[in-house]
């Protein structure tokens, strides 16, 4: 019988990326996912180190396996990511039942690592950063078959050379090292090919991307020369934007996450105007809106030039919204400055937050601050940031109903939006017969979710972008309804999704 792995997966989206392309590789090796700790012969526990509650939560987990690895001792537990590359060693003699430690840029030696480990090798830690020659794991979807996913996430760059001072990425991550042009487009047609409809570019500072030396930019993009941004250096950021929306025409709708406020230039502003295939949203990380703030946290821009820039992307097309991450309780945050952040927050208009506590991270500059702002004090500004945040959004939705929103759909709505159900079946009323919920998002990012007709079911329509009506605002997702002459055409749409991809890339 062929092996079984458990995948664990915390943070990011950036970790969740690396968890598919880990069991692509196992997979390729014969290995087979499985479910349930009971029935797995490795154990990856994929971890976060960006919070301090995210480590822990991974300690308490892997703990958890102690007394299964004493009853199994075959089983192989592996710790993989930020955590592992932060703690490499040292993470083998503190939790000794750890086999297998492995960090981010040594995710495609897992297969090779398990199986020593399953011939009896001892426990071994890799995290050695490749940063003489980058590798990309890229995806392999194979080809299109019902129950593809629709949208997909496309690694661009890795690591950071920022060093905001509440950081800890730098260090567990590594340099910034980009992916070719080439590798990126290449992956993006496969993606096409096999039903995607929607791609996410990744990075950790996705917009400061440059062609690797070895990448002909001229030959792709027209221009060798490095363009200006604010700060007089060099992003070639919206022309790999271009060169998507060019090469690849049967992309629907194209994102990036997440982009950092220093590198959003008239050149990325003017690429939101010009490509069509840009979503309407822009999820730009701000972190503060406190000058004295952002200096403490090395962010590198000011309060003006935040909000300068992020008007400069809203403007860009109609519609187009924004959403960010803040940090409450940096050391040295005083009720002035978190005034100025709420103040920031609306000046610019941002429709969703996500919000952070400040929690000291190992290796960061600012552990060197005093940690000063209480536990109590972060609560409690942490829930005025989301109230604030809350009545933007619910300002915007609410503008919305009554609007038309081009959805892509995605699948059968979470449990919550059904009562518990996964299958999307809402319970009629009156015991009426049930019918699908299906949740998508419009070309800006809202979540809508769509009610469909007794009897007809949605599966069809997961892939397929549909003119919908707006019906009402939920506090956090909007609710729509097909039209008549949408419902009519349903037969029409049940056709499989084009799969011919043209590509046409010059060599990087
Ligand atoms: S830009 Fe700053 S916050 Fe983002 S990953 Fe780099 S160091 Fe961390």
């Amino acid at each position: 019988m062929a092996p079984r792995y458990l995948i664990e997966t915390f943070g990011c989206q950036m970790n969740v990326h690396d968890s598919s392309r880990m069991e692509e590789a196992l997979r390729a090796r014969g290995w087979e996912a499985c479910t349930s700790e009971d029935d797995a012969d490795l154990i990856v526990f994929n971890t976060c180190s960006v919070r301090e509650k995210a480590e822990h939560k991974l300690r308490s987990e892997v703990g958890r396996l102690r007394p299964i690895k004493r009853a199994r001792p075959e089983l192989i537990v592996a710790v993989a990511g930020c955590v592992a590359q932060q703690e490499g060693e040292r993470l083998l003699t503190e939790i000794p039942h750890i086999d297998i430690v492995v960090g981010p840029d040594n995710l495609a030696d897992l297969p090779e690592l398990a199986e020593a480990a399953r011939l009896g090798g001892l426990p071994v830690a890799r995290t050695v950063f490749d940063v003489e020659s980058p590798t990309f794991l890229g995806a392999d979807p194979g080809p299109h078959r019902e129950g593809s996913p629709v949208t997909a996430f496309v690694t661009t760059m890795k690591g950071c050379d920022e060093r905001c001072s509440f950081c800890v990425v730098p260090y567990t991550r590594g340099p910034e090292r980009y992916r070719s042009m080439q590798e990126i487009l290449e992956e993006i047609a496969r993606l096409v090919a096999a039903g995607v409809q929607e791609v996410t570019l990744l990075g950790q500072t996705v917009n400061s991307w440059q062609p690797p030396e070895t990448t002909t930019v001229k030959s792709i993009a027209g221009s060798a020369e490095p363009r200006p941004s604010f700060r007089g250096e060099a992003s070639h950021f919206p022309e790999l934007l271009r060169a998507i929306a060019r090469e690849i025409p049967l992309l629907r709708r194209l994102r990036y996450t997440s982009p950092h406020p220093r590198h959003v230039t008239p050149e990325l502003v003017a690429a939101h105007a010009e490509l069509d295939v840009l979503a309407r949203h822009v999820h730009l990380p701000s972190q503060s809106g406190s000058d004295r703030l952002l200096k403490r946290m090395l962010r590198r821009y000011t309060r003006a030039e935040l909000v300068e820039r992020s008007h400069m992307l809203r403007d860009s097309r109609p519609g187009t919204t924004l959403s960010t991450d803040i940090i409450v309780g940096f050391p040295g945050e005083t009720e002035q400055d978190f005034l100025e952040t709420l103040s920031m927050i609306r000046e610019v208009g941002f429709i969703a937050a996500f919000g952070f506590k400040f929690s000291p991270r190992p290796y960061t500059p600012a552990l060197k601050l005093a940690d000063d702002v209480s536990e109590a004090e972060k609560a409690e500004r942490l829930a005025r940031l989301f109230s604030t945040v809350e009545a933007l959004q619910q300002a915007h939705l609410l503008t919305l109903v009554g609007s038309r929103a081009n959805v892509l759909v995605e699948g059968t709505s979470k449990p919550g939006g059904t009562k518990g159900r996964t299958d999307g079946l809402v319970p009629g009323r009156d015991g009426g017969p049930a019918h699908m919920r299906m949740m998508g998002r419009s070309e800006r990012n809202e979540i809508v979710h769509l009610d469909l007709p007794p009897g007809l079911d949605g599966r069809m329509l997961v892939g397929r972008f549909l003119d919908v009506r707006i019906e009402r605002a939920n506090a956090h997702s909007l609710v729509g309804a097909l039209d008549e002459s949408t419902l009519r055409s349903l037969p029409a749409l049940a056709e499989p999704p084009r799969q011919a991809v043209r590509l046409q890339v010059v060599a990087g």
